[in-house]
């Protein structure tokens, strides 16, 4: 039975190949990463054009997030800021740059296999601080992304993200280092990239932090 799947699954590709079709694409391959894909698709839909808040009176572009769906970690940051706001894309500037270095050259994977969002969805005029009704307003579409995507590993990027997943008001400098819980979810809080921007102390902090989530998915993978 099984041989008889695997030589028609032979032949069909056999066929794709002389028709040019070199690869096939995970969202038609992966049934787990279809799924994932229509579900974020649907939620994005969902958030139509977000009058939910108003925020929607001075954004340029709702920043949904980015990234695989089965990804095994999430980033979550604060707010797009103003190249975020321009271009509908989390992380694109300067606080963007150092966040890819810390993917790219330091836990040696493509930014593409993680999956990167905000606590809020909208650039705050002049980059303030998110408020309470912001944050509340934009929760359930956080909550869902993260229930979709299911990751082994949540890394909150900064005071905004930390309280949030863990519910709490501990200031960053307590929360940072220390693993916590969102949804049995692990979380790592660490500093935000725009804060690394001129600080070495920090940098160091933020590497120290990320080596633990290195270890952890390290660990997960051998078993
Ligand atoms: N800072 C954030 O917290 N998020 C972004 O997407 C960009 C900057």
């Amino acid at each position: 039975m099984v041989e008889k799947v695997i030589d028609e699954t032979e032949k069909h590709l056999k066929m794709l190949k002389e028709l040019g079709v070199n690869q096939l694409s995970r969202e038609k391959t992966d049934p787990v990463y279809a799924r994932k894909l229509r579900a974020l698709k649907q939620l994005r839909r969902e958030l139509g054009d977000c009058q939910r808040c108003p925020l929607s009176q001075t954004r340029t572009k709702i920043v949904f997030g980015e990234g695989d769906p089965c990804a095994r970690i999430v980033f979550v940051g604060e707010a797009p800021g103003e190249k975020e706001d321009e271009s509908g894309k989390p992380f694109v500037g300067s606080a963007g740059r150092i966040l890819t270095d810390i993917i790219e050259r330091g836990m040696k994977i493509p930014r593409s296999s993680v999956y990167i969002c905000n606590v809020i969805k909208c650039r705050p005029p002049k980059n303030r601080d998110p408020r309470p009704e912001e944050i509340q307003a934009c929760q359930p579409f956080l909550e869902k992304q993260l229930k979709i995507i299911q990751p082994e590993v949540i890394i909150a990027l900064g005071k905004y993200a930390s309280q949030w997943l863990l519910n709490t008001n501990l200031a960053i400098s307590q929360l940072r280092g220390r693993w916590g819980e969102y949804q049995g979810i692990p979380v790592m809080p660490t500093y935000h990239p725009a804060y690394l921007l001129h600080n070495q102390k920090g940098k160091r902090e933020v590497w120290q932090d990320i080596k633990k989530v290195i270890n952890y998915l390290k660990q997960r993978s051998s078993k």
